[in-house]
């Protein structure tokens, strides 16, 4: 993946998902880069069968990695892009880390967290709101209209996105 530009992270991003899909996980990808340099600082898809963790999912995965290679808990110079709207857990722990920006695919109005259900950035609990940039599909991104890949968490939905498809 060459270039630092915002549609060759999603592309990383959704690489990882479509690399997640083939190892038999919900093929969700993520890349944290670090927004001074533009150098990805972690890429990885979720890994929750592989590592029988409920937890493995691609955004905590990227954000445990670029914290460790940061040395610090917190990536307040990062920014994180995910090919499908994270859940309420990755969204408390994007904020927990102090993520600079969001970016996301495709809207998931069944399991996400940010623009749906429990919307996690606008509770009142919720201490630190990066700045969100979602939906990028919505005609916005060619890109990821091309690509079914990270449409839903569910796993009943990875048929529908599996690697290859058009
Ligand atoms: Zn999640």
């Amino acid at each position: 993946m060459s270039g630092a530009s915002k549609p060759s992270f999603m592309a990383l991003a959704l690489a990882e998902a479509e690399r997640a899909g083939e190892r038999g996980e919900v093929p969700v990808g993520a890349v944290v880069v670090e927004s001074g340099t533009g150098s990805v600082l972690a890429s990885a898809g979720n890994r929750v069968e592989e590592l029988r963790d409920p937890t493995a999912h691609a955004e905590m995965l990227v954000l445990r990695a670029a914290a460790e290679r940061q040395g610090a808990p917190r990536l307040t110079d990062c920014d994180l892009y995910v090919s499908l709207e994270p859940c309420a857990m990755c969204a408390a722990a994007i904020s927990f880390a102090r993520v600079r920006r969001l970016y996301f695919g495709a809207s998931d109005p069944k399991g996400g967290g940010v623009e749906h259900g429990p919307r996690i950035f606008t509770q009142p609990t919720c201490h630190h709101r990066p700045e969100v940039y979602g939906g990028i599909d919505d005609a916005r991104s060619p890109l990821i209209n091309l690509s079914p890949i990270g449409y839903c968490h569910r796993p009943s939905c990875t048929a529908r996105a599996r690697p290859g498809d058009p």
